[in-house]
């Protein structure tokens, strides 16, 4: 079904543009491996992080994530746990079981959506588990920066434990006006999958301070090869420069497109009837893939997205249902369990937020949700 008001609506570089670029790709006669406009684009997107971060792009965050894994931890023997919520995209569980782990899901907090530190560090006091943890996953809930990073980072840091952090659809989030979401961690994950912020159709980067760490990830992604001589275990996780082209083109007005962005969701927290309905902490600083709402009572959820539907709005409730819901992650082991997550998970609403978005279209949504009785 075709809606009025789609989910998402990407901007792409112009025709003429692209056209331009791939007459220079055809001219070098360089498609891939590590190509003029990918080492561009890694440089760029390291630069924007902050002056001392790096970057190694890939083909998707999940190739990104999967190869973080293997650089930071080595691949498992498939009996130590990777700590990470249910409350997330499934790319996360799916690649710490691909590494020779098993996720180990904690519940989450009621207005950040975030990962609970309380969960966690109830988790590494546990006898059944404290030695079998090999790592945090933190996952900033729809690419949305965690208020707490420091403290996250803290923790880690005393538990001796990597913090890879999946911050997916969060390229251009802030954690606070002073600090990037990219800055944190082991190494932060984005996606610049066509549904993300920062589009260029399936793609990928993962940043860090750690300059052997990203030579580690190149090395990875390119079939574990170093100077022609297989040193590691490897796959073919790499950008072609194609997308690189597009990633470079995106960024020319990506800050306006963040304003506009965050613009709409102030907007809905604005106008939206704060009795009923609760907005993500946090949101407004964030590149906003799209805005989560939670319905206070969770009944009402299924008809508001109905309606909402009728009126030719495209809304959808992710990420429900949840990781420790879905019949292949069910096997995996959740940490007691999981009452917010199930709460959120009954109850989230994602709005459509477009780069630029009609006024008219915003006032359908904001005027479905109020009026509906
Ligand atoms: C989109 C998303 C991913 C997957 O990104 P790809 O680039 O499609 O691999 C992983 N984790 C989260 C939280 C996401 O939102």
């Amino acid at each position: 079904m075709k809606y009025k008001v789609p989910f998402i609506k990407p901007k792409f570089p112009d025709t003429e543009d692209v056209a331009n670029d791939y007459d220079e790709i055809l001219a070098a006669n360089w498609f891939t491996n590590f190509g003029p406009f990918e080492r561009k684009f890694a440089q760029e997107i390291g630069t924007y992080i902050g002056e001392e971060y790096f970057a190694a792009t890939f083909s998707s965050a999940t190739a990104g994530l999967m190869a973080s894994i293997i650089a930071v931890l080595g691949h498992g023997d498939g009996t130590k746990y990777i700590a990470m919520p249910s409350f997330t995209f499934a790319a996360g569980a799916d690649v710490i079981v691909w590494c020779g782990y098993l996720p180990i899901f904690v519940d989450i907090e009621n207005l950040s959506l975030q990962m609970d530190i309380k969960s966690i560090e109830m988790l590494l006091n546990d006898e059944q588990y404290k030695n079998k943890i090999a790592g945090i996953l933190f996952c900033n809930a729809f690419g949305v920066g965690t208020t707490n990073i420091e403290e996250w980072e803290q923790l880690a840091d005393k538990a001796g434990l990597p913090l890879i952090i999946d911050s997916a659809a969060g390229f251009g989030s802030l954690y606070s006006e002073k600090r990037k979401v990219g800055s944190a961690g082991t190494c932060e994950v984005f996606s610049f999958h066509a549904t993300k912020p920062f589009a260029i159709g399936e793609g990928g980067a993962v940043v860090s301070k750690d300059r052997d760490l990203i030579q580690s990830l190149m090395s990875i992604q390119n079939f574990g090869f170093r100077q022609g001589n297989v040193t590691q275990l490897g796959f073919n996780g790499k950008l072609q420069e194609m997308n690189a082209a597009i990633g470079l083109r995106q960024f020319i007005n990506f800050d306006s497109i963040l304003q506009n962005r965050r613009a709409v969701f102030k907007q809905y927290r604005m106008e939206l009837n704060a009795e009923r309905f609760n907005l993500q902490n946090n949101a407004e600083n964030a590149s906003l893939c799209f805005a989560t709402i939670v319905v206070k009572q969770p009944a009402d959820r299924n008809r508001y997205l109905a309606l909402l539907r009728e009126a030719g709005v495209d809304a959808k409730t992710y990420y429900s249902p949840s990781l420790h819901k879905q019949d292949y992650f069910k096997k995996a082991v959740t940490f007691s369990s999981l009452p917010v997550t199930d709460l959120i998970d009954s109850s989230v609403l994602s709005l459509p937020i477009h780069d630029n978005m009609d006024q008219a279209d915003i006032s359908l949504i904001v005027q479905t949700l109020n009026d509906s009785r």
